[in-house]
């Protein structure tokens, strides 16, 4: 019996299986066709005619590359739109996949959720909350008709003075495997009966996820950013790998391939760890794609020898290039490669049909064009209540007053006068850090919609309490009034990339006049918002309370939520938090362990039981007055006891 489809070709036909529709599809393309798919371009470059001559297979907005500022969700999906419609135009009709780099929600967008970076979310220890947060970025993205996002980054950071600190959930491997979970949520769960390392179908309110960097690139030395890791394959296997067995578990569509080299090897040009280990011996089936330039960088200075750096990339099992830094350049050289045979049909081939897989699994070749049905999902009040969460699981409690005895957290709300200081404490920018909206994250509270931790306090204490705002008060000042208390949020400016690299990891000025000043006047709460641990050990003796609250996005009341007990602390370090720079590298497990504090910590907080309304009210107090009632009514009418 035919499908009722024979006239169609077999790769167009939904019914086909997915292994038959990509044999079916590569059989018909030509070489210029085939390397089209393999590559991958920034917007900004493009253009549908480009998409069309070149039968480029893939799109990326790099950074913060969008369609224009403060674009709206019909911005995105009419430019992703006009791009499709250039593929769909060529001969066999094989539609784009389009990447971003969504990596705490969806980031580059006006108005999305902004969820804590991921250093923030290993300090949850919750992957059932990851995973729901992987659901929100996935809908919000396919409401821009983007279908790939660049993420989970699966770093294990080992040196906090990595400029991407901030991107790996933690120092300890086991934490960032639980993590892997947010694959769960971007892509949907694993069809029961899957086998192992086959990506899988993905739903329509899902994207394509990507497992970065492989492999290594938490482990340079002093973390100076895509340099060299340098530790024997145990090193590699025990903490850099894991996190990758488990993406593949999970059914992770691709994986995007490291700057850093591997004991002086480039893992761009590493056949044994990509062909030989991910695609052999641990049996991935997706695609694996190179960094931005990433085949450029094999040499140095980059593209010095550019069609060496083809060779050796594709050769070493890359499938899809982002950025070929000139792409009739790479096409040449590729075909030049391939013609002479110094690299085989196969290989692209090989590429290809994992390209085409995931394509297919996206059901790109049935629903290729993007709709607006899902624009009210960007930064919607459920995604924000999700936020929220993470935000006050993430924050971790390192210190709650002078003496055990006398704890200052939570917060009173009601108070005559508190003051709040720091430059943190009204800079949504600051929260949200890099990756967000710029490559470099931005400053102040223009460029998307949020609540900041000063907007937060001024929502959550009584009505009757003065709250005053101060970025960096003086001490006369600090005299001539006297404050119930004080909350002070300093910390780190954004930054992203080698950019955040440092070997000093001081806090910004005035950071440490303020807590100076402020603490030295009044009882102070301090909340650090950083991408990492940063020097804080000099200012511990005059600091009350303390919490690090990394960089937690756009959803400032979960600060407060914990902050006035509305919630209980519960987050613990995901990494060690060092007390002076000389001491790193310093992980849990190293000989030499004596740190400010260890790796798990973090101090609790009760809850206090009158929740506000918009909280949530907490049966369960509620519930316990009910049956006391009860009981003692039927006890007076003599039905009990
Ligand atoms: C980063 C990747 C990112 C890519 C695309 C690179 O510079 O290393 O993590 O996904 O840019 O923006």
């Amino acid at each position: 019996l035919g499908t009722g489809n024979e006239n169609i070709a077999k790769y167009k036909d939904p019914k086909q299986p997915v292994g038959v529709r990509v044999k079916d599809l590569i059989g018909r393309m030509t070489l210029q066709e085939k390397i089209g798919q393999m590559i991958q371009i920034d917007r900004i470059a493009a253009t549908p005619h480009l998409m069309t001559k070149s039968f480029i297979g893939s799109l990326l907005s790099g950074g913060g590359s969008t369609p224009r500022p403060r674009a709206s969700a019909a911005d995105w999906v009419n430019m992703v739109n006009d791009f499709q419609k250039g593929c769909l135009s060529t001969r066999l009709g094989i539609p784009m996949i389009y990447g971003i780099d969504a990596v705490h929600g969806h980031n580059n967008v006006y108005n999305a959720t902004i969820f804590p970076h991921n250093i923030g979310l290993g300090a949850t220890r919750d992957p059932e909350l990851v995973r729901r947060i992987g659901d929100a970025t996935a809908i919000e993205v396919r409401a821009t008709g983007i279908q790939y996002a660049f993420a989970p980054c699966i770093a294990v950071c080992r040196d906090p003075r990595w400029g991407r600190c901030y991107e790996s959930y933690s120092e300890d491997p086991k934490v960032v495997q639980e993590m892997t979970d947010i694959i769960l949520g971007l892509q949907g769960d694993i069809p029961s009966g899957s086998r192992k390392g086959v990506p899988y179908v993905i739903g329509k309110n899902k994207v394509a996820a990507c497992a970065k960097h492989f492999v290594g690139d938490g482990g340079t030395t002093r973390g100076i950013n895509e340099n060299n890791t340098l530790t024997d394959v145990h090193g590699l296997l025990s903490i850099h790998m894991p996190a990758y067995y488990d993406s593949i578990i999970k059914g992770v569509s691709t994986v995007m391939v490291s700057y850093s080299s591997w004991n002086g090897k480039k893992m761009h040009e590493n056949r044994e760890m990509i062909t030989g280990f991910l695609k052999g011996t641990l049996k991935f089936k997706g695609f694996v794609i190179s960094d931005w330039a990433g085949l450029d960088r094999i040499t140095s200075p980059p593209h010095a020898n550019y069609t060496y750096s083809v060779l050796a990339g594709v050769q070493a099992g890359i499938d899809m290039i982002m950025l070929p830094y000139n792409v009739t350049e790479f096409v040449n050289d590729l075909t030049y490669l391939v013609k002479n045979k110094f690299i085989s049909m196969d290989r692209i081939d090989d590429a290809v049909e994992r390209i085409l897989l995931i394509k297919f699994n996206l059901g790109l070749f049935e629903n290729p064009m993007a709709d607006l049905s899902l624009v009210n999902e960007i930064g919607s009040q459920a995604h924000r209540n999700i936020a929220r969460e993470a935000v006050r699981k993430s924050l971790v409690l390192l210190k709650n007053g002078k003496r055990e005895s006398e704890p200052l957290l939570p917060l009173p709300k009601k108070a005559s006068k508190i003051l709040v200081a720091g430059s943190h404490a009204d800079n949504l920018g600051y929260q949200c850090g890099g990756w967000t909206i710029a490559w470099q994250g931005f400053r102040g509270n223009n460029e998307t919609s949020g609540t900041t931790i000063l907007d937060a306090i001024k929502s959550s204490v009584d009505k009757k309490t003065e709250v005053i705002y101060s970025e960096n008060p003086d001490t006369q000042y600090l005299k001539s009034n006297h404050f119930d208390y004080a909350i002070v949020a300093v910390g780190e400016h954004p930054y992203t990339e080698t950019v955040g690299d440092s070997q000093t990891l001081t806090m910004a000025d005035p950071g440490p006049d303020v807590i100076n000043n402020v603490c030295g006047s009044f009882k102070c709460v301090v909340v650090v918002i950083s991408g990492r641990p940063i020097v804080i050990e000099p200012y511990m003796s005059v600091i009350d309370a303390l919490v690090a609250a990394w960089l937690p996005g756009t959803e400032g009341q979960g600060v407060t939520d914990v902050l006035f007990g509305d919630y209980g602390f519960t987050g613990k370090l995901p990494r060690t938090w060092f007390r002076s720079v000389d001491q790193l590298p310093m992980n849990v497990g190293d000989s030499h362990y004596d740190p400010l504090f260890p790796f798990g910590f973090g101090l609790t907080t009760k809850t206090m039981v009158a929740r506000s309304v918009s909280a949530g009210i907490d049966g369960r107090p509620y519930i316990a007055f009910v049956v006391i009632f009860l009981f003692a009514g039927l006890y007076f009418q003599g039905i009990v006891f």
